[in-house]
C-alpha cells in the first residue's frame, strides 16, 4: 500500500452499472478527499474509466466475500449503495467490517414495497390500506374491502414506473394487465415480484418528498420538498420539487414525526432516507421510504454550505465523520421535465431563452435527439431538468414554469400496434 492510501479513507459504492447516482458519488468522493472502489456489474461501464472499478454479480451469492476480501487488501472506511438493488449487501458488508449499516432486513423491507406496508402497518404507522395481489388468479376477488379510487405498483420499480390509479374494476384489471407486461420485460430476480403487484387505496391531497440522513437511529430532516402540481394520475410523473417547504410547521412536525416513525418500523438506524408522503386530512400518510438519497441530479438542489453537497453528507456519515447539516438559506427548485408525448425526440428548441430566466441555474436535456421519448408507466427516464435557485421558494417555482414555458419539443411520431389495454403488440 502507498503511503497517501495508508492516510487517505477509502469508500465502497456498491452500484447498479445503470445508476444514474454512481457519478455523483465519485465527484463527491473527490471533494472529500475520500478514495472509492465502485462495485458494479457490467465490464464497459463509464466508472471504470473514472474511479477504481470491481465488476462481480452483485446478486451472486460469493459477493460479500469478494468485497470482504478487497477489503482486506484496501480495508473501507465506509460502504454505501446508490440504488434500492444494492442497499441490502451494503448493509451486509458494512455489518460485517463494523462500519455504519443499516440492518440488512431493515434494508431489504425498504426496497420491497410489500414487506415495507406491511411492517409499516404493523407498527401502525399511517400508510394507504393495500392489497398484495397475485396477478396469476382473478384480481377483483382479492380486493374485498379496498375502496375506488386505487392505485396499482410494482413491488420493486422505482421512479413511478408501472404505478397506475384506477377509478374503476375494468382500469384496475387493464392496469393490473398493464403492469404485468411491464414486469415480464424487467430483469428482476425475484420470481415474486414479478408475479405480484400492490393494490392500495389512492390516497388525495398535497404531496412532498422528505430527504434525511440517520444516524444512530436519529432522523435529521436535511430537506422537505413541496411537488406544488397535484398528482392525480393515472401516471404519476414527477414534476416540480421545491424546497424549502410552505407548508405550516405543524405540517412538518408531522412530517418529520411520520417518517421517524417510518424509520423505527423498518429498523432503518444509519445513513440517507428518501421519503413521499401525502398529506390528507387526517395528517401525513407515507407512500414510500427508501433508504438512498433523491439522487443524481436532483439532489445538486440541496447545498449545504461551503460547496458541500448532499453526496459529500453521505460519504462523511458512512466513514464515520459526522456531518454538518445546516442547509444554505433561499430557494431551490428542480423541474424534471415531464415528457410531452410519445415519440422521437427531434430537437428542443428555445433552451437559451430558458437559460435567460432570471434564477434559473442550469438545464440538462438527458434524452439526446433521435431517441425515443416512452412516457410512463412503461417508461422510466426524464427528458432533462430545469434548475433554479432564487431567494425565496415562490421565485425559484416561477423561475422553472417560465423557463419550461420557452422550451419547445419537437417529436416525431412512432409506429407501434397496441392491444386493447394499451399494451405493445410486436
Ligand atoms: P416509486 O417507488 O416507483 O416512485 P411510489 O410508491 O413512490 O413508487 O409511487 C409513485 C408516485 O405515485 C407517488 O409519488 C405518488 O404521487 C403516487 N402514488 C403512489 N401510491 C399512491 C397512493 N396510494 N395514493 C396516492 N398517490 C400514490
Amino acid at each position: 500500500m502507498q503511503a497517501d492510501q495508508e492516510t487517505r479513507p477509502c469508500l465502497l459504492l456498491i452500484a447498479p452499472p445503470n445508476s444514474y447516482r454512481t457519478l455523483a458519488y465519485i465527484e463527491a468522493a473527490r471533494r472529500c478527499g475520500v478514495d472509492i472502489l465502485v462495485a458494479s456489474e457490467g465490464k464497459y461501464s463509464l466508472v471504470a474509466a473514472v474511479a477504481g472499478g470491481l465488476h462481480l454479480d452483485l446478486d451472486a451469492p460469493e459477493a460479500l466475500d469478494i468485497l470482504l476480501s478487497a477489503s482486506r487488501e484496501r480495508p473501507f472506511s465506509g460502504v454505501v449503495a446508490t440504488d434500492d438493488v444494492t442497499v441490502e449487501l451494503a448493509s451486509r458488508i458494512a455489518g460485517a467490517l463494523g462500519l455504519p449499516h443499516n440492518p440488512p432486513r431493515a434494508a431489504r423491507l425498504s426496497c420491497r414495497k410489500d414487506l415495507s406496508r406491511h411492517a409499516l402497518a404493523g407498527a401502525g404507522v399511517s400508510i394507504p390500506e393495500f392489497r398484495l395481489v397475485d396477478l396469476h388468479k382473478p384480481v377483483i376477488p382479492q380486493l374485498e374491502g379496498l375502496a375506488l379510487p386505487c392505485v396499482v405498483k410494482p413491488l420493486s420499480l422505482s421512479a413511478s414506473r408501472g404505478v397506475i390509479r384506477a377509478n374503476t374494476r375494468e382500469e384496475l384489471q387493464s392496469a393490473c394487465a398493464r403492469v404485468s407486461h411491464i414486469l415480464a420485460g424487467e430483469d428482476l430476480p425475484d420470481p415474486h415480484t414479478v408475479s405480484h403487484v400492490l393494490v392500495e387505496q389512492f390516497i388525495p391531497g398535497p404531496e412532498v418528498a422528505l430527504e434525511g440522513l440517520l444516524r444512530d437511529g436519529r432522523l435529521d430532516v436535511l430537506a422537505v420538498f413541496d411537488k406544488p402540481d397535484p398528482l392525480q394520475g393515472p401516471c404519476f410523473e414527477e414534476t416540480y420539487y421545491i424546497t424549502p417547504s410552505r407548508h405550516a410547521a405543524g405540517v412538518l412536525g408531522n412530517i418529520h414525526t411520520s417518517v421517524t416513525a417510518a424509520c423505527a418500523a423498518l429498523g432503518l438506524r444509519e445513513g440517507p432516507i428518501h421519503a413521499e408522503l401525502r398529506l390528507a386530512d387526517t395528517g401525513a400518510v407515507v407512500i414510500e421510504i427508501a433508504s438512498r438519497t433523491i439522487g443524481g441530479e436532483c439532489a445538486r438542489l440541496l447545498d449545504f454550505g461551503t460547496g458541500r453537497d448532499l453526496e459529500s453528507l453521505v460519504i462523511a456519515h458512512a466513514i464515520g465523520k459526522p456531518p454538518a447539516t445546516r442547509i444554505q438559506p433561499g430557494g431551490a427548485g428542480v423541474l424534471m421535465i415531464p415528457i410531452p408525448e410519445a415519440g422521437i425526440l427531434r430537437r428542443v428548441e428555445g433552451i437559451s431563452a430558458a437559460r435567460a430566466v432570471p434564477f434559473i441555474e442550469d438545464i440538462v436535456i438527458s434524452i439526446r435527439e433521435g431517441y425515443e421519448l416512452v412516457p410512463l408507466p412503461e417508461g422510466s427516464s426524464y427528458l432533462g431538468f430545469i434548475f433554479a435557485r432564487a431567494p425565496s421558494p415562490q421565485q425559484a417555482e416561477a423561475a422553472l414554469r417560465a423557463a419550461h414555458a420557452c422550451l419547445k419539443f419537437v417529436v416525431a411520431p412512432v409506429m407501434k400496434l397496441v392491444d386493447a389495454d394499451g399494451i405493445p403488440v410486436l
